[in-house]
């Protein structure tokens, strides 16, 4: 499943992937003819050292945790930890087990999209047991300020771990080993539903993009269309699909911008809003058929290994 590498700047003019291949064929062939002739280099070898690449080796990885119908996310990269969202309440015993399994004792930064129970409800009972260096919101309008419970212990989390807490909104950034994050959205702090308070990340390591985009919906969507410093930096490798693969979200022209190889949709089995809708996945195909739904295939893990500029995708497959 070893992808080429990608090239996230180079604006809309992506080749249909099955030419790419073809070209790529017709190059490999080449260069293959080439080496076999003057005996200095060996297509067989760099192909298995694509192979041998695993998750444990990958710099940047992201874990797409399943969490049934919420999301919780880990993202890694050169060693540095990021969780962005912690899900429902009946998630946390699932999503700490997942962070032990990974060996993962404390966390650089801890991610609230948004200030909805499927995103937060697990805030407490994971930060309590791993302190985050830093928690980051999303700024929005005090009206949104929800009077849950859940919200509550939230607050009360970030006082008693003591981490640094910032709102952000569209340009601010920060660094996760080497991968450079900005915030895209929100882009005001005006935003009149809490899922379009989401906030949407766009991590770049080495050549590759991801988009971390919450419960964003196509009207926040339209917002970053219209932000015109955004346009250049939508096209990514890895999309995390708004708001559970509901048709509120991932509409065509924010795809068209996108335009994404990998897609990781968030959502429990036999949900009750009938996530992921047929009409997004049928949006997503028109740009690629590597799309990985929780409710199906379980954890998916994405990796980017830099030495070979390879991206894998790997899932772990549901219990029956
Ligand atoms: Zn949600």
């Amino acid at each position: 499943m070893a992808n080429q590498k990608t090239d996230p700047g180079s604006g809309l003019s992506r080749e249909p992937k099955t030419k790419n291949k073809i070209i790529y064929a017709v190059v490999v062939a080449i260069l293959s003819a080439v080496a076999l002739l003057t005996g200095r280099y060996s297509m067989t070898e760099e192909s298995q050292q694509n192979q041998d690449v695993t998750v444990a080796d990958a710099e940047f990885q992201v874990h797409v945790i399943d969490v049934g119908q919420g999301d919780s996310i880990l993202v890694c990269a050169d060693g540095e930890t990021m969780l962005i969202d912690t899900a429902e309440s009946s998630a946390g015993t699932k999503i700490l087990d997942y962070l032990d399994s990974q060996n993962i004792t404390d966390l650089d930064y801890a991610v609230a999209t948004h200030m909805h129970a499927d995103h937060i409800g697990s805030f407490q009972k994971v930060f309590t047991q791993i302190k985050p260096a830093h928690v980051i919101e999303p700024v929005y309008q005090d009206s949104l300020t929800p009077t849950t419970k859940t919200y509550e212990r939230y607050l009360d989390t970030i006082e008693q771990t003591g981490a640094e807490y910032q709102s952000l909104k569209a340009g601010d950034s920060f660094t996760l080993g080497n991968a450079q994050i900005t915030v895209l959205a929100p882009v005001t702090e005006k935003a009149s539903s809490l899922n379009n308070t989401s906030l949407v990340l766009r991590v770049q390591y080495d050549d590759i993009v991801c988009l971390f985009t919450g419960d964003m919906e196509v009207q926040e969507e339209k917002t970053i269309l219209g932000n015109l410093e955004n346009l250049g930096l939508l096209k990514a490798t890895f999309l995390k699909a708004g708001h559970h693969g509901s048709d509120t979200s991932s509409g065509e022209d924010f795809l068209a911008q996108v335009q994404p190889e990998y897609v990781a949709v968030s959502c429990g089995v036999n949900n009750k809003y009938g996530h992921p809708v047929q009409s997004t996945l049928d949006h997503l195909a028109v740009w690629t058929d590597q799309v990985y739904i929780t409710a199906q295939q379980g954890d998916i893990i994405f990796y980017y290994d830099k030495d070979t500029k390879s991206c894998n995708i790997t899932t772990s497959g549901k219990e029956s």
